[in-house]
C-alpha cells in the first residue's frame, strides 16, 4: 500500500526531503503524496521514513491502494531504473 497524508497535517515540510522516490509535494491544502512513486519506503528503508519524522502522526496507509511487498519492491526498481536514465 502506498501512504497517505490527512488533513490533519500542518504543512510543516519536515517529510518532503525524508522520501527517497521524491513521491512528497506541497499539495493546494497541505502535502500530498504520489501512490505511484511512494513504495513504503521498500527498497530504501526498513520503515516508511515520512512517518517517522511526522510530529502529528498524520501519514496512515492509503486503504484503496493495497499492494503486496513484492509489488511495492517492483515499484522500487522501475523508479530506480528511470531515475539512472
Ligand atoms: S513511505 Fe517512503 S516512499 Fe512513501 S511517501 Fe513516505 S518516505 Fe516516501
Ligand atoms: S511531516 Fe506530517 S505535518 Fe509535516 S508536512 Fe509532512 S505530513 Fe504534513
Amino acid at each position: 500500500m502506498a501512504l497517505m497524508i490527512t488533513d490533519e497535517c500542518i504543512n510543516c515540510d519536515v517529510c518532503e526531503p525524508e522520501c527517497p522516490n521524491d513521491a512528497i509535494s506541497a499539495g493546494e491544502e497541505y502535502y500530498v503524496i504520489d501512490p505511484a512513486k511512494c513504495t513504503q519506503c521498500v527498497g530504501h528503508f526498513e520503515e516508511p521514513q515520512c512517518q517517522k519524522v511526522c510530529p502529528v502522526d498524520c501519514i496512515p496507509l492509503n486503504p484503496e491502494i493495497v499492494e503486496t511487498h513484492d509489488e511495492l519492491y517492483a515499484k522500487y526498481i522501475r523508479l530506480t531504473a528511470a531515475k539512472a536514465t
